[in-house]
């Protein structure tokens, strides 16, 4: 399968609730295992553009290519997750009384159900797996806790795990760092770099200290549209972002 230049195409994306544009003539693309951290203001639009991508919010007016030939606009949520889009949310959705594998194992099995893949054997394939997840996410140390006796920080790191079980090609996620120590913080940046070297990433991000740990090309949206996009450096010294950010 030939690799296309871009992985996500947002082309001319409106979203209007009741007359109010959320998304107001959206355009963006976004390479393979290319990261983007997403900035704004609250209203920009950034919680809109995720769910338009993940197919929650449908579109008024526009196209969202995805492989340079899925129109994500005509799809429901449940075939955009198997096109390999997933989505992390800022609460963890772990299962608290489940060890840390059983919880990767489940990602592993797809089954959000009475756990009826935890009584079956996990084959060899799926203990390897379960290995180099744990490894990805920093967590092989506390493999047999309870997800529920983990920090804050690491909970986020093994929901981050249970989404790279499904390989997705795309990873979104919003505020990953929230509520994290500085050292979790950093290390959120380094896993978030490591997952990007096989997949693309999008970090809605208000923590511009983590932002800038990301190194990472930032798009900045406003008003439904992009204001400026380049290095953070360029678009925190951009005039335009200066004044929605001072809220003159
Ligand atoms: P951000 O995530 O950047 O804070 P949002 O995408 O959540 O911005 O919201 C963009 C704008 O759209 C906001 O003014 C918000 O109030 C409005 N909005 C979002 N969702 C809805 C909705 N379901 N109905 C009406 N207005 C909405």
């Amino acid at each position: 399968e030939p690799v296309t230049p871009t992985l996500l195409y947002l082309d001319n994306v409106t979203v209007s609730f009741d007359g109010f544009k959320a998304l107001n003539a959206l355009s963006l693309a976004l390479d393979h295992t290319e990261m983007r951290a997403i900035i704004g203001p609250n209203g920009a639009g950034k919680t809109t553009m995720m769910d338009v991508i993940t197919g929650k919010t449908r579109p008024n007016q526009g196209t969202v290519l995805f492989e340079g030939k899925h129109d994500l606009t005509s799809l429901d949520e449940a075939e955009i997750a198997e096109l390999g889009i997933g989505r992390k949310f800022q609460t963890p959705t772990v299962f608290d009384m489940h060890s840390i594998e059983d919880n990767l194992l489940l990602a592993l099995k797809g089954e959000r159900g009475p756990f009826s893949a935890l009584l079956s054997r996990h084959t060899n394939q799926e203990s390897e797996r379960i290995d180099a997840l744990l490894e990805r996410v920093r967590l092989t140390a506390h493999r047999q806790r309870r997800a529920g006796e983990l920090s804050h920080g690491q909970k986020q790191w093994l929901e981050i795990g249970m989404l790279l079980a499904q390989e997705p090609k795309l990873l979104l996620v919003d505020e990953p760092a929230a509520g994290m120590t500085d050292q979790e913080t950093a290390d959120t940046a380094d896993l978030l770099r490591d997952i990007a070297k096989t997949r693309s990433v999008v970090v809605v991000e208000h923590d511009m200290t983590f932002v800038r740990e990301l190194d990472v090309k930032v798009t900045c949206l406003h008003e439904g549209s992009v204001l400026a996009e380049g290095p953070l450096d360029a678009v925190s010294a951009n005039e335009r972002v200066i004044e929605v950010y001072l809220g003159r």
